[in-house]
């Protein structure tokens, strides 16, 4: 199998199984627990925390740990909005956002809050200029993503942060973080997931800026400081802080030259169209039409010949509507019905993309002749 869906999801590694092995088996203890197990368990927790925050540039005091990043978004979105109800009314993300973002949004909306969608250009992105514009003096919260998990766009943090000036900033930094360096300077608020960067998956954390408002959306136990109750995952928590360290030793170089092998093939075959900014970009995902060939057909032909690859996100591929993403950025309906998505990660090789190139062809050329679709 050529497993190039790596932004739906990445392989552990046995280094991750190996840093949770302990805690699923001899070092079980609740974190909360007073006795020895329980400590052995929090201590786990907070060296964790540790590895987690120096990655990040992060306080270890400002991580709290979730079930991952679509938990992480409604912590941030729901309970800065919650927390700073008083101040305003009025929420800014953008088009492209993942449905975790959107929907805690709209969400929001339907309970009275007022919501801006930033659009974004040809190429996926949301210019700083449109976001300064969409802030008012009720604006409470910005949330616009680090990289967009379809297309692969980078977003300018650091320009919209200032465009957003006074106004808690949030981004989900799922695609981004393990991937690309990343820092917490320009956000208040960053959303990250383990199974992005080959750790475990349900698990992953929310960057907390010290003294931004946020108001807990689970309650009970206190854990987390108070911002995330539940027994905490401590054998997940250890499989993502050696993801971390490791993505973090080695950031995501590596898999540029890949990614751009793999565009060059593809684009041999004409009638290629490669969406996402040719500059402003992620290394791990590229996102390319193939005319002629509808997207559902061309990913289980591919399955079939031993090639993992998806349309758009995981997330929406089992629904036959055309990509927010692509449509936001104004891609023609034909062409966002022909998309697939090759998605790399830092194990990913250059047999691998050898091996995509050899049998992509040939499975494109049998949908063209199939095809309805005129070209
Ligand atoms: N945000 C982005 C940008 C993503 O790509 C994903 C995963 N598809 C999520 C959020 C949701 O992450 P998780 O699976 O950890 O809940």
């Amino acid at each position: 199998m050529i497993y190039l869906d790596n932004a739906a999801t990445t392989r552990m590694t046995t280094e991750v199984r190996a840093a949770m092995e302990p805690f699923l088996d001899r070092d079980f203890g609740n974190a909360s627990s007073l006795h020895a197990a329980g400590r052995r368990a929090r201590r786990a927790l907070e060296d964790a925390r540790e590895t987690v925050a120096g990655c990040l540039g992060a306080d270890p005091k400002e991580i709290v740990f979730t079930s991952g990043a679509t938990e992480s978004n409604a912590l941030a979105i729901a309970g800065a909005a919650e927390a700073l109800r008083g101040r305003g009314d009025h929420l800014v993300t953008s088009a492209i956002e993942h449905p975790s973002v959107l929907e805690t949004v709209a969400r929001l909306e339907r309970q009275g809050w007022k919501v801006t969608r930033v659009p974004v250009d040809g190429v996926g992105l949301v210019d700083p200029a449109k976001v300064a514009a969409a802030i008012t003096p009720r604006t409470v919260l910005v949330s616009v993503m680090t990289v967009n998990n379809e297309v692969g766009s980078l977003q300018p943090i650091a320009a919209i942060r200032l465009a957003a000036r006074g106004v808690v900033f949030h981004t989900d930094a799922a695609q981004a973080v393990g991937i690309l360096p990343v820092s917490v300077r320009d956000v208040d608020l960053l959303t990250f997931s383990a199974h992005k960067m080959h750790g475990p998956k349900g698990v992953g954390g929310l960057w907390i800026r010290k003294g931004t408002p946020l108001a807990p959306q689970s309650v009970g136990g206190g854990q987390e400081f108070e911002r995330r109750a539940g027994t905490e995952n401590v054998a997940g928590v250890a499989g993502l802080a050696a993801a971390m360290k490791a993505a973090c030793a080695e950031p995501g170089g590596r898999m540029e030259p890949l990614r751009e092998r793999l565009r060059a093939g593809l684009e041999r075959l004409g009638g290629i169209r490669v969406w996402g900014s040719p500059e402003r970009r992620a290394p791990h995902v590229l996102n390319v039409s193939i005319e002629g060939v509808d997207s559902e057909a061309a990913i289980l032909a591919l399955d079939a010949a031993g090639v993992c690859v998806s349309s758009g996100s995981a997330c929406a591929s089992m629904s036959t509507k055309p990509s927010h993403v692509l449509q936001a950025m104004g891609v023609p309906a034909d062409l966002a019905k022909a998309s697939v998505r090759f998605s790399l990660s830092s194990l990913t090789t250059a047999e691998e993309i050898d091996g995509a190139l050899a049998v992509v062809p040939g499975v494109v050329e049998r949908l063209r002749k199939i095809s309805p679709v005129v070209r």
